[in-house]
Order: structure tokens, then C-alpha cells, then sequence
């Protein structure tokens, strides 16, 4: 093995670079081994909606930990601003999600029950109320829950902060390195196998390869394990905030930054590694869009683009020890990755270090969709 390190993770997403920046400032030797650079996939192209309770139903066994990774953004914030400079766009200015007529008010209302009964923050609010809120919204638009406590953050941004803040606490990237196989020897892992031949040394490995974790050779996985399901999204822009919040439409959602922009997303398909934005989808998001607010068909069309959420058809994400000693897994984040980060990073920084999770893990990497280990050498 040519050099090493403590740690080798592999992927610098939003898992990796929050994983290494963790695991840089506990003291570990990390190394963050990327394909492409740092963020260059999903977690550049997500929305960004830190949406614990919006779209959560009831006994949804991912909500515990996307209520405490909630929990983290404010402190996790800070952090990174005082750390780099970098403002993450971390706002909790709460999430709506609206109705347009009495059945799909009935609807929402009755997939939110249990989150009453426990005890969670979540306002109904009443027509009028709602448009002195939100003025821009269609006037036919005639009820909303409010979730208070849910945000958003702006992930190029928060990409940005965490490679600045892993590298400034000594984590080492390496942009370009294509991480082909995991090597083991004994049931345990020895290191990594790059493209070239090459190899670096670890006997811990990180697997937070999002979309592609299951191209690695030599992980102990089931190809179906993580699978891509591409999300597409628009971005509009207005001369004036068109929405103070994030809102949930039956069709779409639409996420106001500060600048004027407004991101419309998504699609959810299971088309492979294909990567086209859709005339069809951008066609969908546009009119569900401008039907929440008549006022964007004057909005100028900025970008578009596609990427890839890593989907786990468990329904929660792959996060903990595998089958083979010494690869821990952060995968399979789908739709709320960005969400997840900041307690899949501790998770992952007291695996690697031996140390007892913040939550229990146990059934978030279960043995299911595991296969044995294959020695590659
Ligand atoms: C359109 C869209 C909207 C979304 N909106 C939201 C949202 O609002 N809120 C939210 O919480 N989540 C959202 N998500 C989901 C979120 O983006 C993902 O769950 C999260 O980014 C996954 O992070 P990751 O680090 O696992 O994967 P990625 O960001 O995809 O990173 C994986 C990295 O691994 C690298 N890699 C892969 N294979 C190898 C290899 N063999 N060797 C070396 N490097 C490799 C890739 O190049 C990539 O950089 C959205 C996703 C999409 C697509």
C-alpha cells in the first residue's frame, strides 16, 4: 500500500466532507478520496429543506434522527461561520405546506395528527391568515400548515464551508482519485484501490459514495442496496423575494433565497445514471410552480438541473458498522441527506473512533441487503 492514513473516506459529498471535518477535529488522519471535487454531485443540487416534520408520516422510523440532526444546524452554522467566513444560508424561517380545496386540506391535516399528539411544533392556519403571510400565493390557496421548526440552508454554500472547515483541521482531499475497490484481508479492511492501480492504506473506510456506493467492488452490499433516483429541479429568478418561506404545494415545492431566486423542485425517477433535464419535467415544475404563485409566470428562468438521490429502498438511510470489520457505511441519505449530515457525521466520527453513537444505529445498518465480503486484492 502506498501512503496511508487513519480514515479513508470515499466520496466528498455532504456525508464526506461532514464526516471528515468531524473526524479531523477529534484528531483522526483523514483522507477524503473524490472522483470528481468536493460536492460535485447531489449535495450541491438539493434544495437545501432542513424538513424533519413537512412530508414526515406517521411511524416513519427515519424521524428521531432527522429531528436531532435538525437540532444541530443552528450550532452547525455557527461553527462553520466562524470557522471559514462562510454563510451556509441557514434560515428557520419555517415550512408551509398549503391546500388548495377542503380534501386535500382533510388530507394533510390527518397525515399531521401524530405529530400534535407528540407534541411537535405544527400551526394550522386559516385563509386569511395565511395570504398576510405569504401575499403571493394564489388566492384560491385556503389553508396551510405551518412547521415552525423546520428551515433551510444553501448547500453549495454549506459544501463549501465543510471543505474549508475539514481542511483547515487537517483533513487531506483528493480531487481526481477514483476509488475502484475496498480492500480486505480477513474479513477486515486493509485500504483502498484506486483507478491507477494504486492503493492507500486504512484499516477504517468510509463508504459515502451516495448514488455509486455500490459500484465500489469489494463492499459488502447488494447492488439494489443504493440505487439513483433523479430529482430535476428549476431556478427562478424575481426582482423582489417572491415567498419568505419554503413552501409545499401538492405538485411542487419552492424554496425563496434571499437574492430574489426561487428554486422549484422536484422530479423523483428511477431512469439509472441518466443525467438530461426533461422538457416534460420542466414543463410540470413550472406550472405547479406558477399555480401556487401566479406571480412567477413573470419570473426570469434561470438554471436547471438533475442529479441523483441516493434512494434506499429500506426507506432510511445505510448508516453504521458493516459485515466487514473496519468499512462503516453513510449512504443512502434519498431525499434528506442534507438533513442528515450533521448527526451521520458524529454517528460516523464515534464508529471510527469506538465510541457509543449519539442515537442508536442499530437498525440503520442492518444485515439486510448485505452480501459477504469479496477479497479483492
Ligand atoms: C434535486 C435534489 C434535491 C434535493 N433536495 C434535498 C433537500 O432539500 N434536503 C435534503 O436534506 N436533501 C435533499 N436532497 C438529497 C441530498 O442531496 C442527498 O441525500 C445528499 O446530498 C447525499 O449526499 P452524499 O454525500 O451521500 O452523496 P453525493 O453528494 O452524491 O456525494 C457522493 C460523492 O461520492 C463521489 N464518488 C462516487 N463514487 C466514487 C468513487 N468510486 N470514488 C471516489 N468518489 C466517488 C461522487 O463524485 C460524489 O461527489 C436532494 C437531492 C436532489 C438530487
Amino acid at each position: 500500500m502506498q501512503d496511508g492514513a487513519d480514515v479513508v473516506i470515499v466520496g466528498g459529498g455532504v456525508m464526506g466532507c461532514a464526516s471528515a471535518l468531524e473526524l479531523a477535529k477529534a484528531g483522526a488522519k483523514v483522507i477524503v478520496l473524490e472522483r470528481s471535487v468536493p460536492g460535485a454531485e447531489a449535495s450541491s443540487a438539493a434544495a437545501g429543506i432542513l424538513g424533519a416534520q413537512v412530508e414526515t408520516a406517521e411511524g416513519d422510523s427515519g424521524f428521531e434522527l432527522a429531528r436531532q440532526s435538525r437540532a444541530r444546524y443552528p450550532g452547525w452554522s455557527e461553527q462553520l461561520k466562524s470557522a471559514t467566513g462562510i454563510d451556509i444560508g441557514y434560515r428557520l424561517t419555517g415550512i408551509l405546506r398549503v391546500a388548495f380545496d377542503e380534501e386535500a386540506k382533510a388530507h394533510i391535516v390527518r397525515e399531521i395528527a401524530w405529530q400534535q399528539k407528540a407534541g411537535l411544533s405544527v400551526e394550522t392556519i386559516e385563509q386569511g391568515k395565511l395570504h398576510a403571510l405569504e401575499p403571493k400565493l394564489d388566492p384560491k390557496t385556503m389553508f396551510a400548515l405551518l412547521f415552525p421548526d423546520d428551515g433551510q440552508v444553501d448547500p453549495p454554500r454549506l459544501l463549501r464551508a465543510l471543505y474549508i472547515a475539514a481542511s483547515q483541521a487537517g483533513a487531506v482531499f483528493r480531487s481526481g482519485a477514483y476509488v475502484r475497490a475496498v480492500a480486505a484481508e480477513a474479513g477486515a479492511v486493509r485500504g483502498v484501490v484506486l483507478e491507477d492501480g494504486s492503493r492507500v492504506a486504512a484499516d477504517r473506510i468510509v463508504l459515502a459514495a451516495g448514488s455509486w456506493s455500490t459500484l465500489v467492488e469489494g463492499i459488502p452490499l447488494e447492488p439494489a442496496a443504493v440505487r439513483p433516483a433523479r430529482g430535476q429541479m428549476v431556478e427562478l429568478e424575481t426582482r423582489e423575494p417572491a415567498l419568505k418561506r419554503v413552501v409545499f404545494g401538492p405538485r411542487c415545492y419552492l424554496v425563496p433565497r434571499e437574492d430574489g431566486r426561487i428554486l422549484v423542485g422536484s422530479t423523483l425517477e428511477f431512469v439509472g445514471y441518466r443525467r438530461e433535464v426533461t422538457a416534460g419535467a420542466i414543463r410540470d415544475l413550472l406550472a405547479a410552480a406558477i399555480e401556487l404563485v401566479p406571480s412567477l409566470s413573470d419570473a426570469m428562468l434561470g438554471r436547471t438541473w438533475s442529479n441523483f438521490r441516493p434512494y434506499s429502498d429500506r426507506g432510511k438511510p445505510l448508516i453504521g458498522a458493516s459485515e466487514l470489520h473496519g468499512l462503516i457505511l453513510a449512504t443512502g441519505h434519498h431525499r434528506n441527506g442534507i438533513l442528515l449530515a450533521p448527526i451521520t457525521a458524529e454517528i460516523v466520527c464515534a464508529l471510527v473512533r469506538g465510541e457509543k453513537p449519539p442515537v442508536d444505529v442499530a437498525t440503520y445498518a442492518t444485515s439486510s441487503h448485505m452480501k459477504k465480503a469479496e477479497k479483492v486484492s
